[in-house]
């Protein structure tokens, strides 16, 4: 059987799934890394959900996710989730990190879509060391599946070799 969960090297705003995560920043209002290559790709009906998301909830914490349309993606939504900034790991980032993987998952199940995709959350800008950002992402998002029947896959999506290998090592273990 084919496993639930694919790794994809390259760009997250190109891929047609369901839905595609992004590792926002609390505004909401876009920023640099994925956050700007999604809104650079989605156009302004991105930005405009957002800031109403943004007028009616205020910022997003940490660990916590929202959904909105796509603008012009190929997906049909975008989860933002906020990860946590990386401040030596006394800062309850690793529970942050699994919450935003977790209640990204669960907007996914709410909203009955079978596919998502996710880049590796907090591992640019917010410094979370990669490897062990991989095994949260990893065991968090298998962990779900095990529970959930949607979605029904789940794409890590690594724009650069290292989180390829990372990501590809944890599969290969996971199938073992
Ligand atoms: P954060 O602020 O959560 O650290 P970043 O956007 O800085 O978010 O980085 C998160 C991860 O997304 C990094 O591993 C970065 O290499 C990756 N990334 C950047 N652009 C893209 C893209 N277009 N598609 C997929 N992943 C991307």
């Amino acid at each position: 059987m084919q496993s639930r969960i694919q790794i994809v090297q390259g760009d997250i705003t190109t891929i047609s799934v369901d839905a595609i995560v992004n590792a926002a920043n609390p505004s909401l209002l876009g920023g640099g890394g994925v956050d700007g290559a999604i809104h650079r790709a989605a156009g302004p009906a991105l930005l405009a959900a957002c800031k109403k998301v943004r007028q009616q909830q205020g910022e997003c914490a940490p660990g916590h996710a929202v959904i909105t349309e796509a603008g012009d993606l190929p997906a049909k939504a975008v989860v933002h989730t906020v990860g946590p900034v990386w401040r030596g790991g006394e800062a309850q980032e690793e529970r942050l990190l699994q919450d935003a993987y977790r209640n990204s998952l669960q907007l996914v199940t709410d909203n009955g879509y079978r596919s998502v995709a996710f880049p590796a959350i907090s591992t640019g800008i917010y410094g979370y060391p990669r490897a062990a950002a991989a095994l949260i992402a990893f065991n968090t998002v298998s962990d779900y599946l095990t529970t959930h029947s949607l979605p029904e896959q789940v794409y890590f999506v690594c724009y650069d070799d290292e989180n390829t290998r990372l990501y590809q090592r944890l599969l290969a273990q996971h199938a073992l």
